[in-house]
């Protein structure tokens, strides 16, 4: 399990509910302005301040990086940007939607898609129907969508998206292996396939170059920047820094749940603070 969920469980919203189910289809966010925007953010665990007052802003095309030693709260900051987890203070808005009190299945409906370090496949399912899965996430809209059954239509509709991400990512030959046969990249490249087969607008990736080999590293590089490209605004929380380096316009580094510097690649390169944070573990 990639990020252990305890204490208070979300806020459950299910009344807001209709305020939700039209906004997927809604157009875009304006390009300079953010898709996704946490303030203050805090998460504390019994006496261990795991999140402590993170911002982070992000706007569509962009992908900004995530860094810091084992420990610093990067997954639990995913979580309280995804919702799995309530942060004990702090606001996040996806576009123009405060998105602080809703559940992390509402997050998802707005748009927001998170992969996990650990992904947990159903392993019987073919690569192709678990990658169509990310699909139903956000193929149905209006007020009864999840009472209907797809049409054949959308059902039809959904399996293109599933197998167009898994053409992006680049294991489409796999599409008819059950899940549970796939090597730890594939399964890592496959948790990806699942998120944009749901056509996110802001995609929070958790370490997705772990377990995978040199070239499929550098083919997740070549999918994040086409990701962006299409106007997703992605957080990408990674230990491989060639990657991190090549693919972020923004890298924000936490140390001990704060943030201790931010910038431009070559700004974070170069700042000693950093170097210090990294070293010193
Ligand atoms: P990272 O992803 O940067 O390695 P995490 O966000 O997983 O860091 O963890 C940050 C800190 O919070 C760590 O000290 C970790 O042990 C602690 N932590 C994370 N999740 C929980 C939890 N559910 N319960 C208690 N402590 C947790
Ligand atoms: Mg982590």
């Amino acid at each position: 399990v990639a990020t252990r969920v305890s204490g208070p469980a979300p806020i459950a919203v299910a009344a807001a509910e209709p305020a939700v189910d039209v906004v997927p289809d809604a157009p875009s966010p304006e390009p300079d302005r953010p898709a996704l925007r946490a303030e203050a953010l805090s998460r504390r665990f019994g006496g261990l301040v795991a999140v402590d007052g993170v911002d982070i802003a992000v706007r569509p095309g962009r992908i900004v990086g995530l860094i810091g030693p084992n420990g610093a709260g990067k997954s639990t900051c995913l979580s309280l940007l995804a919702g799995s987890l309530a942060a004990d203070a702090g606001t996040v808005a996806l576009g123009d939607a405060d998105v602080t009190r809703l559940p992390a299945d509402a997050r998802a409906r707005l748009g927001m898609t998170r992969t996990f370090q650990l992904p947990r496949l159903p392993a019987d399912l073919t690569v192709l129907e678990v990658a169509t899965l990310g699909a139903y996430r956000r193929g149905r809209s209006g007020p009864l969508r999840g009472l209907l059954t797809p049409t054949a239509a959308e059902r039809a509709g959904m399996a293109r998206a599933g197998r167009d991400a898994l053409q992006l990512v680049g294991i489409a030959h796999l599409a008819d292996a059950p899940a549970g046969t796939l090597s730890t990249g594939q399964q890592k490249l496959l948790e990806l396939a699942r998120a944009l087969a749901g056509a996110p607008r802001v995609l929070l990736a958790d370490e997705p170059a772990g377990g995978l080999d040199g070239d499929e590293v550098a083919r997740l590089g070549v999918v994040l920047r086409r990701v962006a490209a299409g106007g997703v605004a992605v957080v990408l929380v990674e230990h491989e820094m060639d990657l991190v380096m090549d693919v972020c316009d923004e890298i924000v580094v936490l140390s001990q749940g704060r943030v201790i510097g931010s910038g431009s690649p070559a700004d974070v390169r170069g700042n000693q603070e950093v170097l210090d944070a990294y070293l010193g573990v």
